[in-house]
């Protein structure tokens, strides 16, 4: 069950939009609509994620939900302190949780079958200790956001186990969920990750669509571009600095792969020749800081855009790797 919090201060802004970073050293965004606030992504540390949320002039306290892309270090480094410090539940694909699961827990020797009899175990047996503990994982890292706590936050003791998280909860591709006031709609992209998916977020008749770490955009991901209001595309990397640049050769395959990261040309090729100017945001993410320059993405969209004339009510915004975006609200 979600509670929602009471947002006085947001009132007048019923659906919100906040890049807290976007690229392969971290991704995490925050929306809300109406009473509710969910986390997209939580690839900063706890402690990085709640500053750039009071930066950007966000409440940590009011969030009600985590939601995850898929398993990579940068979409879900923070997520477990994060989730344990404000007492929320974590959305996933059952695939994606389970490649996070392995991915902490590397030398268990445990199925994944075994692994989920723990922990109805493990919270059965939590439900009846009655002595109630602060995480003291989180209290070391930042004693100032530990004061700041729901309640519930409090009244659970994560055991040792890294993988504890206070509620998970499964979604699947194709299938919309509701989250609060939000509608998700998620869909299956293509990336090398277990179950890797975008978002539709609808609320208030306000649609967002959030598609970074994609190889390429298949029919299914147009489809669900189709007239949203915002969209928070990746462009990761210019193909000749790629090329041209550091990585090695293994590397550069697996990015340029049909399941690896978006060009700038394949963002703009996109925008040219298939996007319906629906939107009023356009947000390119996900930049590559080795193979890629702010200037080159931009240049590559505007390029795209200004040969179509109905296209002039539309914003096209940078996200950044490190700091978070001005608050885009609808
Ligand atoms: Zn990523
Ligand atoms: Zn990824």
């Amino acid at each position: 069950m979600l509670v929602l919090h009471r947002l006085p201060r947001y009132a007048h802004f019923m659906v919100r939009f906040t890049v807290l970073a976007s690229g392969s050293k971290g991704n995490c965004t925050v929306i809300t609509g109406g009473k509710t606030r969910i986390l997209i992504d939580a690839g900063l540390s706890c402690r990085e994620l709640f500053r750039r949320m009071r930066q950007a002039d966000e409440d940590p306290a009011t969030l009600d939900a985590i939601i995850i892309t898929h398993e990579h270090s940068d979409h879900v480094a923070g997520l477990a302190v994060t989730a344990r410090k404000l007492g929320i539940p974590v959305y996933f694909t059952e695939g994606t949780h389970r490649a996070w699961v392995r991915w902490l827990s590397p030398r268990k020797q445990m199925t994944y079958t075994q692994w989920i009899e723990q922990c109805r175990k493990q919270a059965a047996a939590r439900m009846a200790e009655s002595d109630a503990a602060t995480c003291e994982e989180c209290d070391a890292d930042d004693p100032e956001a530990a004061a700041e706590l729901p309640e519930s936050a409090a009244a659970k003791k994560p055991e040792k186990d890294p993988t504890w998280l206070p509620s998970v909860q499964f979604f699947q591709a194709g299938k919309p969920l509701q989250i609060g006031d939000i509608s998700v709609s998620p869909f299956t992209i293509p990336h090398d990750a277990a179950d890797p998916v975008g978002f539709v977020f609808q609320a208030e008749g306000v649609r967002m669509a959030v598609a970074t770490d994609l190889g390429y955009i298949p029919p299914n991901v147009k489809a669900q571009f189709k007239g949203v209001d915002l969209l928070l595309l990746e462009s990761n990397h210019d193909l000749e600095m790629l090329r041209d640049g550091p990585y090695p050769w293994s590397v550069k395959q697996r990015v340029l792969s049909r399941v690896g990261h978006l060009s700038n040309e394949a963002a703009s090729t996109y925008l040219e020749s298939e996007y319906d100017g629906q939107a009023a945001y356009i947000i390119l993410g996900h930049l590559s800081e080795s193979n890629n320059l702010p200037e080159l993405a931009r240049i590559a969209a505007e390029r795209a855009l200004n040969g179509r004339a109905s296209l002039l009510a539309n914003r096209l915004l940078l996200a950044a790797q490190h700091e978070p975006m001005s608050t885009i609200c609808f």
